[in-house]
């Protein structure tokens, strides 16, 4: 089966989680089961080989592609993190949520300058969580060689928010 077709047959969707009338997509099914993990990473990152030096992964669950991706592709793998747990120098970064704002960081020392970063997470829905991502990106001076998700919500537009950088991604709801 192809990356769409395991994405689509093993998320499941989940009514009014974490707030009543949202419709939460999971992903976990698709970590767990062996062929969908290699599968869908091999396709995340097959537009971008060769092309990226290192591969950034947004906390918590693109952490699990990024590390997967990275491995694919023979480069290191970067912490996008929430605020508070990165030790050494960090820059940060917030946006604003629905109701309230979030913050990511990342510690710049931990790869040279004009490197070349694909920036990875599960879900694609405003845009604001990897707009985010990728500013810190630029602001650590390297430069973002795309954009890879598992799903991308159509309609909350993400993708227009993200405009000027290459996004790929696997199914699209
Ligand atoms: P955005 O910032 O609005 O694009 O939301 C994307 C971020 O929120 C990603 O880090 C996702 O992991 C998370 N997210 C939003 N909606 C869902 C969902 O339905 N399932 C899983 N994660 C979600």
């Amino acid at each position: 089966p192809s990356a769409a077709d395991l994405i689509t047959s093993l998320t499941a969707t989940v009514p009014d989680f974490p707030k009543p009338g949202i419709l939460f997509r999971d992903l976990t099914p698709v970590f767990a089961n062996g062929e969908a993990l290699r599968v869908v990473t091999d396709a995340l990152v097959e537009p971008f080989r060769g092309e990226v030096d290192a591969v950034a992964g947004v906390e918590a669950r693109g952490f699990v592609l990024a590390a997967a991706a990275a491995y694919a592709l023979g480069v290191g793998m970067l912490i996008i993190r929430k605020p508070g747990k990165l030790p050494r120098p960090h820059l940060s970064q917030s946006y604003d949520l629905e109701y309230g704002s979030a913050t990511l960081e990342l510690q710049p020392d931990d790869l040279p300058p004009a490197s070349r970063v694909l920036v990875l997470d599960d879900l694609l829905a405003t845009g604001g969580t990897l707009s985010a991502a990728i500013d810190l990106v630029q602001r650590a001076n390297w430069t973002v060689a795309g954009v890879s998700v598992v799903l991308e919500l159509e309609g909350l537009g993400g993708r227009a928010v993200l405009a000027g950088h290459t996004v790929r991604s696997l199914v699209t709801l």
